[in-house]
């Protein structure tokens, strides 16, 4: 229901804009400091607070970044290992592991492949985290939600 101004990127509500058109001159959104171009803001009206967050989530942002470097696309397997050695690292299952973590990581360790080259090989996150996890379906027998780990094997 709000029609306060909203970044056109993350699409997160731009704080201290009450009114639109906004902003008057170009600024840096706070949230994924993108440049809002004058009068750029939108009207989003989101359902909730929640939906904002999950939808104008970092992760967008960076995937659009990292779109936009040409990257080659790399090896498969070095980028399925990548997620995989990321996902351990982080402690989490590969199929939830996030784009902002692998970036992290990758930024942090040399031999993990850049995130662009990620989305390259297999154009969406998603896609390449269920190649990762469908890989790994035969190693880590089908853990669901939730901490019990039930090994049936
Ligand atoms: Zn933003």
């Amino acid at each position: 229901m709000s029609t306060l101004p909203h970044c056109p990127h993350c699409l997160m509500p731009v704080p201290g804009a009450a009114t639109l058109p906004y902003p008057p001159s170009a600024m840096r959104c706070p949230n994924c400091r993108l440049i809002i171009g004058a009068g750029r803001a939108r009207a989003e009206a989101v359902a909730d607070e929640g939906e904002a967050r999950s939808r104008g989530s970092a992760a967008g942002v960076l995937a659009n970044a990292a779109r936009r470097v040409q990257a080659e696309v790399g090896d498969r397997e070095e980028v399925l290992d990548g997620l995989r050695r990321t996902a351990a690292l982080v402690g989490s299952g590969v199929e939830r592991l996030r784009m902002l973590d692998y970036q992290q990581a990758a930024d942090r360790d040399p031999t993990l492949l850049d995130l662009s080259v990620v989305l390259a090989t297999f154009t969406t996150w998603k896609a390449a985290r269920a190649a990762a996890a469908t890989a790994d379906v035969a190693e880590v027998a089908v853990e669901e939600g939730g901490g019990a780990s039930a090994q049936v094997a």
